[in-house]
């Protein structure tokens, strides 16, 4: 770890939150498979040292958005099974093949790719095949589904293929009683049933993330792929907090004050001069900006624990640092600020940032950047 960026901030990975939240997962979805989504470096979390603690706690599968982040995975020494579903053409099929990862196939061109994958690596590619039941982003339309679902069969008796899952993806199922959710769920019987019928036999068939995992257990299937609730994030307000579902924050971010100095009344601070010292006060610099993926909608906005109470960023979000006024307090050069975490010694959470930047947790906790160092607890 660089010592020196760790004083200045650092976003601390609480591991045994992590397990505790698999925990908690495992036990909404007992009679399913469990898949860590460790995509976008874990949402910003460090993909290989959560990856290994979620196999730790429970989870077989890991999932990841590109091949490249799945064969990092690998890479690293991680075992079981690993799934990857945005492919592009001309990704890394035969390396993904060799690396005994699932492949996320969305139609016949990537089908088709995969199956040149495999030839290369002399062995059958573990293809999971994706519906879109109504998400509107990657997946089979309804309509182009028997015709993939044919060339997969026919790979499947080449040996080049073996279809080891059937799944989807739902989107709306953060929002309790959404009518797409019960639409979605059709569809989705409907293309399982179709597949099943024409001799497609999966391991896996799902289509559950955090929020389903958590709220609809007729979502569960055979597997479920939990991204936000893995790092103790309610999926949404609408859920309940954190807490309310049973979940832990993981990261909690820190940092060290750069400087406090008194100003007098009428100072303005910061790009723009937003914000103008209602009196004279004193002013503490919080050495992260949006390099370090803290979000300018956040400027006047954004709370930060400093001495035991709750500051608002005074003024613009600068790239590296930005300010809070301590009014009366004068706490020492170095002291620690806390941007967001667990909220059980005060501090905001990652919800709290979300609701100040006019964003979601996710994009809060993903965007946390690498000059900020992991330090795992
Ligand atoms: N499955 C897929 C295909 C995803 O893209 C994602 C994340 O967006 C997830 C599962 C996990 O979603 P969540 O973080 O809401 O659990």
């Amino acid at each position: 770890m660089n010592e020196t960026a760790s004083a200045r901030a650092r976003a601390e990975i609480d591991l045994a939150a992590l397990a505790a939240n698999l925990g908690t997962l495992r036990a909404c979805a007992p009679d399913a498979a469990l898949m860590a989504v460790v995509k976008s470096d874990a949402y910003g979390h460090g993909a290989v040292r959560c990856a290994r603690a979620a196999l730790d706690a429970g989870a077989t599968w890991l999932g990841t958005a590109t091949p490249e982040e799945a064969l990092a995975l690998r890479a690293a020494g991680l075992p079981g099974r690993i799934m990857c579903w945005l492919w592009t053409p001309g990704g890394p099929w035969r390396e993904a093949v060799e690396a005994d990862v699932d492949l996320g196939i969305s139609g016949l061109w990537a089908l088709r790719e995969a199956v040149e994958g495999a030839r290369a690596a002399g062995r059958a590619a573990r293809v999971q095949l994706k519906a879109d039941t109504g998400l509107g982003r990657n997946g089979c339309q309804p309509g182009d589904w028997p015709e993939l679902v044919a060339a997969a069969l026919r790979a499947e008796a080449d040996g080049l293929v073996r279809v080891t899952g059937l799944w989807s993806h739902f989107a709306c199922a953060d929002e309790p009683g959404h009518p797409s959710i019960g639409a979605q769920l059709t569809a989705f019987h409907e293309m399982l049933t179709y597949a099943e019928k024409q001799g497609i036999q999966p391991e896996v068939r799902h289509i559950a993330n955090s929020p389903a995992t958590l709220t609809l257990p007729e979502t569960h299937f055979d597997l479920v792929r939990t991204g936000i609730a893995t790092y103790g994030i309610s999926p949404s307000p609408a859920l309940g907090t954190a807490a309310e579902l049973g979940l832990r924050p993981v990261m909690t971010l820190s940092a060290s004050l750069a400087l406090v100095k008194r100003v007098p009344a009428g100072h303005g601070v910061s790009y723009g001069h937003h914000y103008v010292t209602p009196g004279d006060t004193t002013l503490g610099l919080v050495p992260v900006g949006y390099a370090d993926g803290i979000p300018r909608h956040a400027s006047g906005t954004g709370p930060v624990l400093a001495g035991g109470k709750w500051r608002t960023v005074a003024g613009r979000v600068a790239m590296d640092q930005f300010a809070v006024d301590l009014g009366g307090d004068q706490p020492a050069v170095g002291e620690r600020v806390v941007l967001f975490g667990p909220g059980d010694e005060g501090e905001p959470t990652a919800e709290d940032w979300a609701q100040a930047a006019g964003t979601i947790a996710y994009e809060i906790v993903t965007r946390i950047g690498t000059r900020v160092p992991r330090v795992y607890v």
